[in-house]
């Protein structure tokens, strides 16, 4: 057994715990409390790391378990011999060609690299729907704001938030509840003009370089603005 686990260890895509095999007794309790569990026929996160484990790596990677595991960490938490199902859940995403990733999370994460949000939005747009939604909110009736507006690259604010670039694509009006609570805190804060998203999706892919690049982003942003504190509402 000891022998055909060194084996197993040999050029691997995804890492593995030294002792993973023997230490995992397959008690199903990962599995048990998986919001996962039965979405998948064949799979569930118990039968995934035994397969990982006894080298079937590229039938988990070939299929849909990783993308479904929320990555919600519950089954590593409940691990009674501490495996770390969900950092092993999320190698298999990593291990995925990028052009079979599955839904539009590569394509955003491109997407968000070459323009600065996932869905593309370019910079005057997004600056003529900031400035549009402040007057829609100070003037409005149920809940006037006076005085509100978006300040936009404000240097040395106390807060730099990200946002959520399906806000201002399809629901802006939910940027406003952070916007209130700002505006009756009387917050020092801003948004960045460039840049501006906060949904990693290179987290969610399993896409370490790009999701990195994001990060540095966002902190870069930061960092020109002078501002002490990142709010990373996603
Ligand atoms: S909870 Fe841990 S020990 Fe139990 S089957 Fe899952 S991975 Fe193995
Ligand atoms: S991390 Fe994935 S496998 Fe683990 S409990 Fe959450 S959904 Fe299930």
């Amino acid at each position: 057994m000891e022998a055909a686990i060194e084996v197993n260890r040999k050029n691997r895509k995804i890492p593995v715990i030294p002792e993973m095999a023997d230490r995992c007794y397959t008690c199903g309790t990962c599995g048990g409390g998986c919001p996962a569990t039965g979405l998948v026929p064949g799979w569930d996160a118990r039968k995934a790391i035994r397969a990982i484990v006894f080298g079937m790596e590229q039938e988990v990677v070939d299929s849909k378990w990783p993308w479904v595991c929320t990555l919600c960490g519950r089954c590593q938490y409940q691990c009674p011999m501490g495996i770390q199902l969900m950092r092993t859940f999320r190698a298999c995403r990593t291990a995925r060609e990028r052009d079979l990733v599955p839904g539009p999370i590569h394509k955003g994460t491109m997407m968000n690299l070459e323009r600065g949000n996932n869905l593309g939005i370019p910079k005057d747009d997004f600056l003529f729907l900031l400035a549009d939604l402040g007057v829609e909110m100070e003037n409005d009736e149920e809940q006037p704001t006076p005085g509100f507006y978006v300040p936009v690259d404000k240097e040395g604010a106390n807060i730099i938030t990200t946002i959520n670039s399906k806000e201002p694509f399809g629901e802006p009006d939910d940027m406003k509840f952070w916007w209130r609570i700002f505006y009756a805190a009387k917050e020092d804060w801003t948004v960045s003009s460039v840049n501006l998203e906060g949904v990693n999706w290179g987290l969610f892919s399993g896409d370490d370089p790009r999701m990195k690049e994001q990060v540095g982003r966002v902190i870069e942003n930061a960092r020109r603005l002078k501002c002490k504190t990142i709010l990373y509402p996603e």
